[in-house]
């Protein structure tokens, strides 16, 4: 009741809101909050094409325009992912992670293992991403913080021992994302953006928020409807609004759908091998995309299990 009454509120106040659609479970919950309450229809549905989505995401779209009666604009990417990776370069463990070795290359970082101080005199253009590479956030706190390196166990002990030999990026984010999805707005004269951000999710894009509403009186507002939904709470709603969900979960299995194959997946070999049962074409151009990614992560993650195995590793040789 909370939930509804504040989205009515909500949408009552602003002229030309509109809600991004994912297709995924939150999506599916916070559309059918959305068309309840917002019985003057003036809400407008978006979905971002990224260039590469489940056809099952693609199917679930039609059942919900049918379901809901309503039109669901596609709007397609600034830059395709494919396209934006093979530009800027390839996603690796997490966006943080990606956008601090995208600086760090970009100044051609050497991957050398020293302290702060002599690293900023050699890429003195590279301040932030240094102080990832050696640990400097936490440090300032006695602590290790997300936006260390450290906070990934052995990644950095990997990448001395096994430099990337491929560029690595979030920029497919900004472009296939955040970019296509903001001239939607800017487009269409929107004043409210809705979300289907859940405080739970957890991960820097929830976190960057302190509750389910930031007003904006000069540009667009931002609506979290989900902001405070548990995972519980997810699954009282679904029961008593019959919400159903894409075949991604229902024949899938999956327990979440991103982007399709994104190597910040926690749960990506799964999701491999369920593209390759379901959507075999999918895989391939999955795997065509994120090849390298996927290599490295892989090789990452044999590392860190064999660091872990022996107590950080007598010798970090004997594991190339
Ligand atoms: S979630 Fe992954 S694949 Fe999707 S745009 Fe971001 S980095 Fe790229």
């Amino acid at each position: 009741m909370d939930c509804f009454l504040k989205a009515s509120n909500i949408i009552e106040k602003y002229k030309k809101p509109v809600c991004s659609i994912s297709g995924g479970k939150d999506s599916d919950i916070m559309l059918d909050i959305i068309t309840k309450v917002d019985t003057q229809h003036k809400v407008m549905y978006v979905w971002l094409d990224t260039g590469i989505e489940y056809q099952a995401t693609k199917n679930h779209l039609e059942y919900l325009k049918q379901k809901y009666n309503i039109k669901i604009h596609i709007e397609k990417a600034v830059k395709p992912i494919p396209v934006a990776c093979k530009e800027y370069g390839y996603p690796f463990v997490s966006k943080h992670i990606s956008e601090m070795m995208y600086r760090l290359q970009k100044h051609n970082f050497q991957w050398e293992d020293e302290p702060f101080e002599s690293l900023i005199v050699k890429y003195p253009k590279c301040k932030s991403a240094l102080k990832w590479w050696t640990n400097q956030k936490g440090n300032m706190q006695g602590k290790i913080s997300r936006f260390d390196i450290a906070y990934n166990k052995y990644l950095k002990e990997f990448i001395i021992t096994n430099p990337p030999n491929f560029r690595i990026s979030n920029k497919c984010c900004e472009y296939a994302k955040k970019k296509a999805s903001h001239l939607y707005s800017q487009l269409n004269n929107c004043d409210l953006d809705i979300v289907g951000i859940r405080k739970a999710e957890g991960g820097a894009r929830a976190g960057s928020y302190k509750n389910c509403f930031t007003n904006n009186t000069e540009d667009i507002s931002h609506y979290r409807p989900l902001f405070w939904f548990t995972n519980e709470d997810k699954k009282v709603y679904d029961r008593l609004f019959n919400v159903v969900h894409s075949d991604c979960y229902n024949l899938y299995g999956l327990k979440r759908t991103g982007c399709v194959g994104c190597p910040f997946g926690r749960d990506l070999e799964n999701e491999i091998e369920v593209m390759k049962k379901y959507e075999p074409k999918l895989a391939k151009a999955a795997n065509n995309i994120f090849k390298e990614s996927y290599e490295y992560t892989k090789k990452y993650r044999q590392f860190a299990a064999y660091m872990k195995a022996n107590k950080g590793g007598d010798s970090i040789a004997k594991n190339d």
